[in-house]
């Protein structure tokens, strides 16, 4: 049995790539570990259930990032200021905490330079995290979304926000699909009209959304734009959790490599 166990702690869990990312990863790094996937039903058991099965660490997807967050014993205070975890690693017996999705996006749209001004579709948790992330870098965030509720965190926190019916159109340099319009369906993350606004604006487009082309990336190269999809986001996010699994063991560029198989697999 392999020294070290990882897993992934999600509902659903079955579709991740993960368990591939990571162990495509420890094999080829000659890492002695392995990682598994775990369907979490009740996030209140995530911190039993880690020690239940004598994990080393976890990744935490939809809908327990939250969850990851109360069970931890200590944060890394990028994670403590959104309240949002997705890599645990035990320690002396405690449990820290970290967020990577959020530099692993940072680190995904570094290659479009000159930008200054984002706008994102969408205030879900993965809007949360990595707008705080962009706000940090110097970024202008402004997020539109369908529903108004969503937006009163974010105007509490000091952002520019708009819901489909009071959108003023301006400039932007990205634009960027933070949405799950697209993920199982043909649905825009916002109506066409908006759309057709700020894409032609736009020095390029992005979507959070990964292994397909969706509709707003397709609308995005009607206008000739640029675009990317979330694969990058995730391998990244991917690489920054196994440098905290391996305490930093190996380099960014030396998991790159071998982790980015798994896309082509
Ligand atoms: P949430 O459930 O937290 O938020 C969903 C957001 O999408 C809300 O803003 C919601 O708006 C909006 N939305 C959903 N359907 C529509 C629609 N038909 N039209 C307009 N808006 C819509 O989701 P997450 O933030 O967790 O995930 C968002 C996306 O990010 C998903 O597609 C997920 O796959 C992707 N993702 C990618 C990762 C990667 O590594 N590439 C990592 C994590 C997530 P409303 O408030 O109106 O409901």
């Amino acid at each position: 049995m392999a020294k070290e166990i990882f897993a992934i702690f999600g509902n659903p869990v079955s579709h991740s790539k993960s368990p591939l990312m990571h162990n495509l990863a420890f094999q080829g790094l000659a890492y002695d570990a392995c990682y598994t996937r775990h369907l979490l039903e009740d996030g209140s058991t995530l911190k039993g259930t880690f020690f239940n099965l004598g994990l080393k660490g976890i990744n935490i997807t939809v809908p327990h990032k939250e969850a990851a967050f109360n069970a931890c014993d200590v944060l890394d205070p990028f994670a403590q200021k959104i309240g949002v975890v997705n890599t645990i690693v035990k320690r002396d017996g405690k449990l820290y905490g970290y967020n990577t999705d959020a530099p692993g996006f940072l680190k995904a749209i570094s290659e479009f330079k000159e930008v200054k001004t984002v706008l994102f579709l969408g205030a879900g948790g993965t809007a949360q995290s990595t707008s705080s992330i962009l706000r940090d870098q110097g970024y202008e965030v402004t997020l539109l979304n369908r529903s108004a509720s969503r937006l009163e965190k974010y105007q509490a926190d000091g952002f520019e926000t708009y819901t489909f019916k009071n959108f003023k159109t301006k400039h932007y340099d990205l634009v960027i699909n933070m949405t799950s319009a697209g993920l199982e369906d043909d649905n825009l993350p916002a109506p066409k009209e908006l759309l057709d606004t700020v894409i032609p604006q736009a020095k390029a487009c992005i979507d959070v959304i990964y292994g397909k082309e969706t509709p707003f990336l397709k609308l995005a190269k009607s206008y000739n734009k640029p675009t990317k999809d979330g694969s990058d986001m995730l391998l990244y996010q991917g690489i920054i959790a196994f440098e905290y699994f391996t305490d930093h063991t190996y380099t960014f560029d030396e998991i790159k490599p071998i982790m980015q198989k798994a896309f082509s697999l």
